[in-house]
């Protein structure tokens, strides 16, 4: 196998599964669990999101997030930015890094952002310029790139237009999303390899969900395609909003545990990343669902209880 010695985890858990969470986590239990995972190695994370509190009540207090954590020099904090006036917001907060986001798919970007697919490449550009010019990390992000809950399958051609655009825009780095759970690995192997014939795969993330089952088996085709940066979402936090009970984000310690099992360094600390799982746990009031903190990792002095 054809494989990266060393992969970058970027930890969405306080943005997009606290998003999507019932529950709302009072401002200083985020702050805590952003603290605890950078304490287990994580030094990459969106902290939050700039949308207008309105649409995410959950994420109101995105500033006073950024204000109350004690930031760790080498630590990338990075928000999701609709709009100038977000960006207004994130700046003011000191964010290192803006988020820029749009949809493979006409429906979920009306349904999401309320704009067509061309208006949010416009917006888009607008936000960009301004975070280059005031000097900040970007990355744009685009969703349903391997299907749509609404329009079913999703044009390669049109993720490969919107991921050159992002390019254009001077964006640092491009992720591609599988926002519900759609995607299978051959699938990823294919989008992958039609991406990178435009956009240097250093720059490509992943970001998958494992609503079907099939999250980390998506990362390993990455993996085999040359992509080093991947999304995880601790404990598995946020469910998946199409479906009640459904898992969504794919859990950032299953992740490490594949990846470290697999020799593949992450810089994180799976037994501290577990605890942080069970942190999430206790802050959302429900249990997560996501594998290897409820099994614990792999013991390799062997004994411990046989399944067949
Ligand atoms: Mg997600």
């Amino acid at each position: 196998m054809r494989l990266p010695d060393r992969v970058t985890l970027c930890e969405v858990g306080p943005r997009d599964g606290l998003q999507n969470e019932p529950a709302n986590v009072p401002t200083a239990d985020k702050i805590r669990l952003i603290e605890a995972l950078v304490e287990a190695g994580i030094r990459r994370m969106e902290a939050t999101s700039f949308v207008a509190p309105k649409w995410i009540p959950n994420l109101a207090d995105a500033g006073e997030v950024l204000a109350g954590l004690r930031r760790r020099p080498g630590v990338t904090y990075a928000a999701l930015v609709p709009n100038l006036r977000g960006l207004e917001r994130a700046l003011a907060a000191k964010v290192d890094e803006v988020v820029i986001f749009l949809s493979a798919s006409e429906t979920h970007s009306r349904k999401n952002i309320n704009k067509s697919l061309a208006e949010a490449l416009e917006a888009s550009g607008e936000v960009a310029g301004r975070a280059k010019h005031a000097g900040l990390r970007l990355k744009g992000a685009i969703s349903t790139c391997f299907g749509c809950p609404y329009e079913g399958e999703v044009d390669p051609r049109v993720v490969v237009r919107i991921a050159t655009a992002l390019v254009d825009m001077g964006v640092d780095e491009v992720g591609i999303s599988d926002t519900t759970g759609m995607a299978n690995p051959r699938q990823v192997d294919a989008l992958v390899s039609r991406v990178a014939e435009r956009v240097p795969v250093a720059k490509l993330s992943l970001h998958f969900h494992d609503t079907r089952g099939t999250a980390l088996a998506n990362v390993l085709a990455g993996l085999q395609a040359g992509v080093t940066i991947f999304d995880g979402s601790i404990g598995g936090l946020g469910g998946c909003p199409y479906a009640k009970g459904a898992t969504g984000n794919v859990a950032t310690e299953d992740l490490v545990h594949m990846l470290h099992e697999m020799g593949i360094e992450t810089g994180t600390d799976l037994p501290k990343l577990i605890e942080c799982a069970r942190l999430a746990q206790q802050l959302v009031g429900r249990p997560l669902e996501a594998h290897v903190g409820r099994a614990g990792p792999v013991n390799h002095g062997g004994g411990g209880a046989a399944c067949s």
